[in-house]
């Protein structure tokens, strides 16, 4: 059967398939698919036919992705499908009663269509705006610090003009006293857009000709003295990670920046890509100045629509004065930089999970090693780095790092944005020197305290993956060392405050429900025990829960943690083994008091 496409649209997919090597096309899949579902609403068989003919693809090579990416769908959707956040820290600020208002004023259950076929609803893991709670999405908009109210009044607007109000970008608060701002900077100046001209005025592009005033090799040094560590979350020295990239291959060599952020509680890379497109640009062009690398791909994830256009429309502005293209500046660095969508996948940050997704594959993780800086990307020698790590690449160039390690304390050197939710009044990123502030002081002074003024019953300080910390380390320093000293670690920099108060148990249903819908499915142990743990917090949330419940928890993370291929594995675990921990009342009480 032939479907109509529009010229317009296949040329955009040529466009787009062009964007990678002309033998590993498959690659442009995801891309292909998400206009072709943006187009026709849905993805079914002649959608399928025809991409695997246009990219020489199997039928069920379509088909896998189709059922491994949430964001496609098999059966149309509202001509406005509405997503709600669903995870730990919105469902803290209330998105049960956002989901519910949707549901009686369109009068549809989740997942189905209005009978005028305007509207669907369906509730989603984590979008990225923790701090903004509730929150959700209409096809590629963002609406934030939502209330019932609100969503009565966005869905009249719609259904009154048939098109969407695109909600303003809320500006960035002045910085608390306690902050110590470097990446934030710029985008807090009042007016600032994240132009080109607005980047330039306020001092960028001045570290590209720099670096390139130096070897990639004194570059590499440069940032390795630095001590500058990964903030994705592992927490990997950056300048370590580029020593590592096979120059003798005689391949390619790639950069990826990873702008998958979905871990719950982490919300601060999607601020650097909406705010300062070109600070994530110079610090790509710099950091592949200074691996070898010409071209670059930023992995943004699917929900990061509107990202995805910023950040084209900097790169094409940026081209347009020389600053990405052939000859960069004059000097003989040549580097594109493209932008590669995903479809909704968490599993997609895993540094090796994100590389098989970028060629158009379901994103299994893979055995390591080969490590991608050997194997990565097409096979290629590849430096994956997150999208806060290149974005501090510009000033450890402009400054130096000597001037770097005078920030921060040994160990954990520079500043970094703490993505603050939860039971807190003023949650939100702030940027912050490492080892300068305490626990303490960033929930109570910066934070403004508790939700309700009642006591912080734990803190889990690193995105949701961490294990809590209990309310008695609450004067642990920020940094790397301190926090793993204290028992857990800083990941992705997304602290979660738990106040007195809060239903535990529906905490970690949500952390763990997060965890067993997100597991890729390779692992046994991952598979199934994440399911299991969901099953049986569940069954303890909804009062059923047995006596033995309590223990076989602990026993199933236990079997999880350690024996898998990737670290999604303790991510599942670690969070669950530390709520038994700290908090095993919680839950015994919660049996106690059930009904059965
Ligand atoms: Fe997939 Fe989980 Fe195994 Fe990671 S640990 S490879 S997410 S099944």
């Amino acid at each position: 059967m032939t479907l109509p496409i529009p010229i317009d649209l296949e040329a955009r997919m040529d466009e787009l398939i062009r964007h990678y090597p002309e033998d590993r096309r498959r690659a442009a899949v995801l891309w292909v698919l998400h206009l072709l579902q943006d187009h026709f609403g849905y993805l079914g068989r002649e959608q399928v036919e025809w991409t695997a003919t246009k990219l020489q693809l199997a039928e069920i090579n379509v088909w896998e992705l189709i059922r491994f990416y949430p964001m496609f769908s098999e059966v149309p959707r509202g001509r406005f499908h509405i997503k709600v956040c669903r995870s730990v820290s919105c469902e803290q600020c209330g998105c049960g009663s956002i989901f519910q208002q949707l549901q009686k004023i369109l009068g549809v259950l989740p997942e189905t269509v209005t009978p005028d076929g305007l509207f669907s609803v369906s509730s989603v893991e984590c979008l990225a705006a923790c701090g903004t709670g509730p929150v959700m999405m209409i096809n590629d908009e963002l609406y934030e610090n939502l209330t019932p109210a609100d969503v009565d009044r966005i869905i009249a607007g719609i259904r009154a003009t048939g098109r969407i109000e695109a909600p303003r970008l809320l500006p960035v608060p002045p910085a608390h006293p306690l902050e110590r701002r470097m990446l934030m900077t710029a985008m807090a100046k009042p007016g600032y857009t994240g132009s080109l001209d607005d980047y330039l005025a306020a001092g960028g592009y001045q570290s590209l000709p720099k670096a390139f005033g130096m070897k990639p090799e004194q570059t590499i040094r440069e940032v390795a003295e630095s001590r500058l560590k990964g903030r994705g979350g592992a927490g990997f020295p950056t300048g370590v990670k580029w020593k590592y990239v096979d120059r003798r291959s005689g391949k390619p060599i790639y950069l990826v920046c990873n702008a998958d952020e979905s871990e719950p509680g982490t919300f601060k890379d999607r601020q650097l890509i909406y705010r300062d497109p070109h600070l994530l640009i110079e610090g790509i062009l710099i950091s592949c100045y200074a691996i070898g690398a010409q071209t670059a791909y930023i992995y943004i994830r699917g929900e990061f629509a509107a990202g995805a256009e910023i950040l084209a429309r900097a790169i094409e502005e940026a081209r347009a004065r020389n600053l990405v293209g052939d000859t960069i500046l004059g000097s003989d660095f040549n580097c594109e930089i493209h932008i590669h969508r995903g479809a909704g996948a968490y599993i997609c940050g895993e540094e090796t999970g994100l590389i098989e997704s970028l060629e158009g594959k379901r994103a299994y993780p893979r055995i390591k090693p080969p490590f991608p800086a050997v194997k990565g990307l097409f096979d290629c020698p590849t430096v994956v780095n997150n999208v806060e790590t290149l974005c501090t690449v510009p000033f450890i160039i402009q400054h130096g790092s000597e001037w770097f390690r005078s920030l921060g304390v040994a160990g954990s050197f520079g500043t970094r944005i703490i993505s603050l939710s939860g039971s807190v009044k003023r949650p939100g990123c702030y940027e912050i020197e490492m080892g300068k502030i305490t626990l303490r002081q960033l929930i109570d002074d910066v934070g403004g305290g508790t939700s309700r003024g009642l006591p912080v019953k734990a803190v889990i300080p690193g995105g949701s993956s961490m294990p809590m910390l209990p309310a008695d380390k609450l004067d642990v320093t920020l940094d790397f060392d301190a926090i793993q000293a204290a028992g857990s670690m800083a990941g992705s920099g997304g602290v979660i405050v738990l106040e007195e108060g809060d239903d535990l148990v529906e905490r970690a249903l949500s952390v763990a429900r997060f965890y067993a819908h997100e597991s890729c499915g390779q692992c046994t142990p991952c598979r199934e025990g994440t399911l299991w743990m969901e099953k049986i917090i569940e069954r303890i949330h909804s009062g059923h829960g047995r006596p033995v419940d309590v223990d076989l928890l602990m026993n199933v993370a236990n079997n999880i943690d350690g024996t898998t291929i990737c670290a999604l594995g303790e991510a599942a675990a670690w969070p669950i083994k530390a709520f038994l921990r700290h908090c095993r009342t919680d839950f015994e009480q919660a049996v106690a008091g059930g009904k059965s």
